[in-house]
């Protein structure tokens, strides 16, 4: 079978980087304790406490809907409420799992631009009803960088920051795409983290080049008491958890989670710029990480398509997405920037 091409869907398209591989092969030798009283988890535990520079508490789980979906029940109870943006996976793409695992918090919108809230719109939401009646908001929740493929500045999530201390909220972030938001900033891991409040992260591996996981990463250790039970019960309790906590120690000891979020990151940049230059083609946007969206008459879509392109056009306010991923290249962007450009071509 010859290898197939890549596509523009989703960083999760894309395979397993080598350096996930290789740690994965490292693993497999021998025999080593279950359910994570292996030498590899505790070693991938204590890389994440170097790159956060503080003694956080680390669990390892199979995806973000997981992740995501447990620790914000570890924020609240079932009587409270999740703050979030309209467009948050949360929201949109974990199938209630927020809410059923929370045995029924309900999660609230709160408006916002291109994919980020709004901080003064926390305040109007939690002063909209204080009464018994209605589910007490408990937690505010940021995707880093967005849905939407926007990155908070460290500044912007003090703001937010601000507003949830000030109501007493906890803070949780949605990292699905966190090493392409920090590649894209240029700080260190903690400004945009502990730093700006985050009370517990959910650190995305998959879209960054492993095969399966993300990591749990709890800056207020109080909210991860009883945390392991949490996820045994989720059947989110790996017995061979070596084998999702290796690529973390291959993709951290190096720096190779920060290098392959430049890349995708450069790569998107490469696309916008292409893109931007071409006359039927609105970006919609500011890119900031590692995709482009942008709006394409529906002929265009079809043809893409028809080319054998795959992509998105159902997320956020639709248009379409592109995604770079980890080994996206740079002739997979110029060939489908050249398409674009000989369809734009075609109408005008
Ligand atoms: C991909 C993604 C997730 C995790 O999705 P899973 O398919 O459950 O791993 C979470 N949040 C955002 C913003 C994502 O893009």
């Amino acid at each position: 079978m010859s290898e197939p091409r890549r596509h523009f869907a989703s960083d999760n398209y894309a395979g397993i980087c080598p350096e996930a591989w290789a740690a994965m092969q490292a693993a497999n030798a021998g025999h080593v304790p279950s359910y994570g009283d292996d030498p590899w988890t505790d070693q991938a535990a204590s890389l994440l406490r170097d790159v956060f520079e503080t003694d956080c508490e680390v669990f390892f789980v199979f995806n973000g809907t997981a992740a995501n979906s447990l620790a914000l029940a570890s924020c609240c109870q079932s009587y409270h409420s999740i703050l979030c943006a309209e467009t948050a996976h949360v929201e949109t793409d974990e199938c209630g799992a927020p809410e059923f695992f929370s045995n029924g918090t309900k999660v609230l919108l709160l408006p916002g631009q291109h994919g980020k809230i709004d901080p003064a719109a926390i305040g109007g939401m939690v002063r909209k009803r204080t009464d018994i009646h209605y589910p007490k908001p408990r937690a505010v929740s940021v995707t880093q960088a967005t849905e939407l493929g926007t990155v908070y500045t460290p500044s912007e999530l003090k703001s937010v920051w601000a507003q949830t201390k000030s109501f007493g909220l906890r803070l949780h972030m949605d990292g699905a795409r966190f090493a392409n938001s920090v590649a894209a900033l240029g700080v260190s891991p903690k400004e945009i983290t502990w730093q700006s409040g985050v009370d517990v992260l959910c650190f995305g591996g998959t879209k960054n080049g492993m095969a399966v996981g993300d990591a749990v990463v709890f800056f207020n250790r109080d909210l991860a008491r009883e945390f392991d039970y949490r996820c045994k019960q989720a059947g989110q309790l790996s017995s061979k958890m070596r084998f999702l906590a290796a690529p973390w120690v291959g993709m951290l000891k190096d720096g190779a989670w920060l290098k392959h979020a430049a890349r995708a990151n450069a790569m998107a940049a490469l696309l916008e710029a292409r893109l931007r230059a071409l006359p039927h083609v609105k970006v919609l946007f500011p890119r900031q990480a590692n995709s482009v969206f942008v709006e394409l008459p529906p002929a265009h879509i079809e043809a893409l398509h028809a080319r054998g392109w795959r992509f998105y056009t159902f997320i956020g306010q639709g248009g379409c997405r592109f995604m770079c991923s980890w080994d996206t290249a740079e002739s997979d962007v110029q060939a489908l920037a050249d398409d674009v450009a000989g369809l734009a071509a075609q109408v005008a």
